[in-house]
């Protein structure tokens, strides 16, 4: 496992230094703010939607390594995603982190986030973790209605 985890830690180091998911999107459908004062990460999210396909989305912020490749992970891992399949990862990715699934199956739909795995055992980075995942809970949130 030792090796799987230092992947792990590289592509998250990776996404952290120099995203090339940290751009504007020009048109965006949804624009939603993410703030995590418990560490001072911000993020905007931007999300463009072609019909009920997620097209494009993109980031801007500032914060620790963790939220912001985190964020960057998710883009990747969203892009090109139905609303309702994002919803699913999205949901399956906080029950990751909160413990609540361990079922490999579904893990897999997560594609690289999984990489994020470990941080359900460093209780502080939660919340980094999650700050993008929960942003754009609330905008598939909005999406529905
Ligand atoms: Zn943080």
């Amino acid at each position: 496992m030792g090796d799987l985890e230092d992947v792990y830690n590289e592509l998250i180091m990776e996404h952290s230094m120099n995203s090339y998911n940290k751009k504007n999107l020009e048109n965006a459908d949804f624009c939603e703010l993410g703030h995590n004062p418990n560490c001072g990460d911000e993020i905007t999210l931007e999300v463009k939607l072609n019909g009920d396909i997620i097209e494009d989305m993109a980031f801007n912020g500032h914060g620790c390594a963790i939220s912001q490749a985190s964020t960057s992970i998710m883009i990747d891992t969203l892009k090109g995603k139905t609303v309702e399949e994002a919803k699913e990862i999205v949901k399956t990715f906080i029950e990751m982190i909160k413990r609540e699934t361990t079922n490999e199956d579904d893990l897999k739909k997560l594609e690289d986030a999984i990489a994020f795995k470990n941080i359900s055992h460093m209780p502080a980075r939660v919340k980094c973790a999650l700050l993008a995942w929960h942003t754009i809970e609330g905008i598939l949130n909005k999406e529905r209605k």
